[in-house]
């Protein structure tokens, strides 16, 4: 890709001083790079007018665009951030040395013989980048997709610690945005690194298993799409095939047995709005006998990345078993672009926006972390400028990072309690806590939580929140939640011990 083809496919999303900035911000960096070449042996421009090209393709504003092409000029060429702001503008220049600060968390990580710990630690630093301008990681999920689908020019260690790091670092992080169809490219990418052979058995698999449903399937599908015109629904119906990696991930829980995945392939239904989804559901469980243990509301209980959709699964009158995923088109977009979709270039607000926390306003609650972190690292970039020796995890030494058994990202202030995480997850589970386990092992209520930690909440239905959890949160969140909770049941307690009074006397009577 060039320099033409990169305006031209900018043409029609972007005004005529826009695209003059984008041209000349192409020409500065490629006098910049003049000599460099990528491993491949083309011109090193040829990088950062693909990663910009990307940009352009999630939809993203003009100074992420234009930040792009400029993203490796501060860390490979004499360009200084001074110049890039002269030239391009502060916010701009922000959003560079944002990218480069997140290449230097990076080379900090290579050094480390054990790999998975800081990991952590950097994953943590990549969120705190985040906080800085959210915009910064998009721009660096561009710069990985194209290292990894470039990565055949590199040496064969090299290959592998990139494919790792990927699928540690950024595939999570793309999730954690909601950038679902990013995270899927970069984990088929960095999964055929890692485990070829793997890969392409599996590859085989899923296409001999495809050939043999796909006519069914269609049946099925046409079957719905009837039924539910006739109920007025105007429906989209896709199939959609689960990615290679999500295979390899599921067929680890289920001991390799293929017959035990039941959302191989699954049929997508976009509808327009969220009652049109409740209604599908209905519909398809009068054609077919749902699986009751497989029906998930994410829309009333989104996942933690902002995720909606309704999934079912059932048996049809044949004994085939197939998934539906049921959601609205903004919901699909959603889930395809995330956090991305919220920089659309048809809503363009200014930099200041984006780094002052107006932006976000409109983000879902589950993304309410960014929030937090910009704000605190707007707090510290007040007070004193921060530079880039100062950039440092330290700094945030009172949060904490912790995981999900699926990876999600949860910070914490330091000292946090297992139940505080709980109330963060969602407060109708934490309602229900019963015990926990933290990096699989049995963990008190009592005990605080580290960085890193790995925590699994055990629920049992009929447990109930307690007036001694009062004593066992710490953030102001978590003592809200119980806190009404327990309003809540004392109400029906209340109620409860109402009518057994009633039922007494008239026994008496
Ligand atoms: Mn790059």
């Amino acid at each position: 890709m060039n320099k033409g083809e990169l305006i031209d496919h900018a043409r029609p999303y972007y005004d005529e001083y826009q695209l003059s900035r984008l041209e000349q911000a192409v020409d500065f960096s490629t006098l910049a790079h003049i000599n460099q070449k990528r491993a491949s042996g083309e011109p090193y421009i040829t990088h950062p007018i693909t990663v910009s090209d990307t940009l352009i393709s999630w939809g993203m504003d003009i100074d992420s665009v234009i930040a792009g092409v400029l993203h490796d000029t501060v860390e490979d060429t004499n360009a200084s951030l001074e110049q890039i702001s002269e030239k391009f503008g502060p916010d701009v220049a922000q959003l560079v040395d944002g990218v480069t600060k997140v290449s230097q968390a990076r080379s900090d990580m290579k050094d480390m013989q054990d790999y998975l710990p800081k990991t952590k630690d950097n994953l943590s630093k990549l969120l705190i980048a985040v906080g800085q301008d959210v915009r910064v990681i998009i721009i660096k999920l561009a710069d990985r997709l194209h290292n990894l689908s470039t990565l055949q020019y590199l040496p064969i260690e090299k290959q592998i610690k990139n494919a790792r790091e990927s699928l540690e670092v950024f595939s999570p992080m793309a999730d954690r945005l909601g950038m679902g169809h990013v995270r899927m490219q970069i984990e088929e990418l960095a999964f055929s690194y890692l485990d070829p052979i793997e890969f392409n058995r599996l590859k085989i698999l899923i296409k001999k298993r495809l050939g043999k449903s796909t006519r069914k399937l269609g049946k099925i599908r046409a079957e719905v799409d009837i039924a539910l015109k006739e109920q007025k629904l105007n429906v989209e119906i896709n199939g959609r095939v689960k990615s290679i990696y999500s295979l390899h991930k599921k067929l680890a829980k289920v001991n390799g047995n293929i017959d035990d995945i039941y959302d191989l392939m699954a049929l997508r239904i976009v509808v327009e709005t969220k009652e049109d989804c409740y209604r599908v559901l209905g519909i398809l469980h009068s054609l077919y006998k749902p699986m009751i243990s497989r029906i998930k509301d994410y829309i009333a209980t989104p996942k933690p990345n902002g995720y909606q959709s309704l999934h079912t699964t059932v048996i049809t009158p044949n004994e085939q078993i197939v998934e539906f995923q049921i959601r609205t088109k903004k919901m699909h977009e959603y889930g395809e672009r995330g956090l991305a979709a919220s920089f659309h270039y048809h809503e363009q607000k200014s930099s200041k926006n984006y780094t002052e926390k107006k932006n976000v306003s409109s983000l879902p609650d589950s993304m309410s972390w960014i929030t937090q972190l910009q704000e605190v690292a707007l707090k510290l970039k007040n007070e004193e400028s921060i530079t880039s020796d100062q950039f440092n995890i330290d700094i945030f030494k009172d949060r904490i990072f912790v995981h999900s058994p699926k990876g999600d990202i949860y910070d914490l202030p330091e000292n946090a309690l297992p139940l505080d995480f709980a109330y963060l997850v969602h407060s109708d589970i934490a309602k229900h806590a019963y015990s926990f386990k933290v990096n699989s092992r049995i963990h008190p209520f009592d005990k605080p939580l580290k960085n890193g930690d790995i925590i699994e909440i055990v629920t049992n239905k009929l447990s109930r929140p307690k007036y001694a959890w009062r004593q066992l949160v710490t953030t102001t969140h978590a003592r809200n939640r119980l806190n009404s909770q327990l309003r809540q049941s004392n109400v029906v307690d209340l109620i409860t011990g109402a009518a057994n009074i009633i039922r007494r006397k008239k026994v008496k009577k």
